[in-house]
């Protein structure tokens, strides 16, 4: 698998300052961002700065730092929102995972109760 990325696409836009974002937390080598179609109270993007296309992607090639970073946007979004009763991680991938923008987001979405599992 050769992963290919695209710099025009919405959260590289985003990450250049090109368009506006709700930012939850930001550090070196992340963003947490709320999203602009929230499926529940809480519906928060945590994305790479880096230019990953996918979560496959990022876990092969981003650095540890990186993959160090991220995961600490992803303890400060579950601190500082409303999830201590629980929540989902959903990382869409390509075609089959219905992957609408090819840079690497994971969704925090939590804040009611969810259904049992996705389609
Ligand atoms: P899907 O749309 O199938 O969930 P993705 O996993 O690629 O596909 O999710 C893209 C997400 O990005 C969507 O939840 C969408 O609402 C969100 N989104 C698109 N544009 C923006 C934006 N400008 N700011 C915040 N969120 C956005």
């Amino acid at each position: 698998m050769t992963f290919e990325y695209d710099d025009q696409n919405i959260f590289a836009k985003i990450l250049r300052g090109e368009i506006p974002n709700q930012t939850i937390y930001e550090n070196d080598h992340a963003l947490a961002f709320n999203d602009i179609n929230p499926q529940a109270p809480v519906h928060v993007l945590v994305i790479p700065k880096g230019a990953y296309v996918s979560l496959d992607h990022f876990a092969r090639d981003a650095s540890p730092a990186e993959q160090v970073g991220f995961m600490q946007a992803v303890a400060e979004v579950c601190r500082l929102t409303d999830v201590d009763q629980g929540f989902r991680a959903i990382a869409n991938a390509r075609s089959h995972g219905v992957q609408d923008v090819p840079h690497y987001h994971l969704h925090i979405i939590g804040g009611r109760q969810l259904g049992r599992m996705l389609q």
